[in-house]
């Protein structure tokens, strides 16, 4: 495997730990031990994930990760929960992160997490190496335009923010619009494992997409419910 991960943990010792562990399994690693540091360094440089410890000094990773949704930053991030933490994980979720990893944890579960994440997530970088554009690259539907290829979706020009799920959740329903498509098949196709297994989940950051791209919510035009069967994406 192979990435540059950004890890935020106050804890000496998991943090010596993990970045031994993720340096042996090929990725390069960034610190940080405080939420002003980590939310810094992840604003500056580009990462392909972060795991963000959610009790940190000087701010917690909540207020990390909406601090870096509310500014676009779409780069994964998985966060660390400590055991017999009170984690609403909708709210969590709400925040913008895309995974939850529970103190104490196999590093192998951690791994198969960041794994399934950076398998998934399409480039960030515009211009990046390798990348062609092409007109799939952009997809627009009423006011709103999702470019793939810059990981950015607008509403009448202007950003909206989406969590790096609610975007791969978007692109997989844009690339099988038309489709009728079952919660298992987006909980197998988006979310890749069955770490998470309740179709409650895919229902739950449907709504919010709901909220973000739909002109009204409660009566949606683009992403369909088909009753007993899943979603459907027309547009
Ligand atoms: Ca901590």
């Amino acid at each position: 495997m192979s990435g540059r991960i950004l890890l935020v943990e106050d804890e000496p010792g998991l943090l010596m730990t993990l970045t031994d562990r993720l340096v042996s399994e090929g990725f390069t690693v960034e610190t940080a031990t405080d939420g002003e540091a980590g939310l810094s360094r992840a604003l500056a440089e580009t990462f392909d994930l972060i795991i963000l410890d959610v009790g940190l000094p000087r701010k917690n990773g909540f207020d990390v990760c909406r601090d870096l949704r509310q500014r676009s930053v779409a780069v994964p991030v998985i966060m660390l929960t400590a055991r017999g933490q009170v984690v609403d994980k909708v709210v969590g979720l709400k925040i913008g992160a895309d995974d939850y990893v529970t103190k104490p944890f196999e590093m192998m579960e951690l791994l198969a997490r960041i794994e399934a994440l950076l398998r998934r997530v399409p480039p960030a970088q515009p211009g990046a190496a390798g990348v062609v554009a092409s007109s799939a690259d952009v997809y627009q539907f009423g006011v709103i335009r999702a470019d793939f290829r810059r990981a950015e979706v607008t509403r009448e020009g202007a950003p909206l923010e989406l969590s790096a799920r609610e975007f791969k959740l978007l692109r997989y329903l844009i690339e099988h619009r038309g489709a009728t498509i079952s919660r298992d098949e987006l909980l197998n196709e988006v979310w890749g494992y069955n770490a998470m297994p309740s179709t409650r989940t895919v229902d739950v950051h449907i709504a919010w997409l709901r909220q973000k791209l739909e002109p009204n919510p409660h009566y949606p035009q683009f992403i369909l419910t088909i009753h007993g069967l899943g979603y459907k994406f027309v547009g």
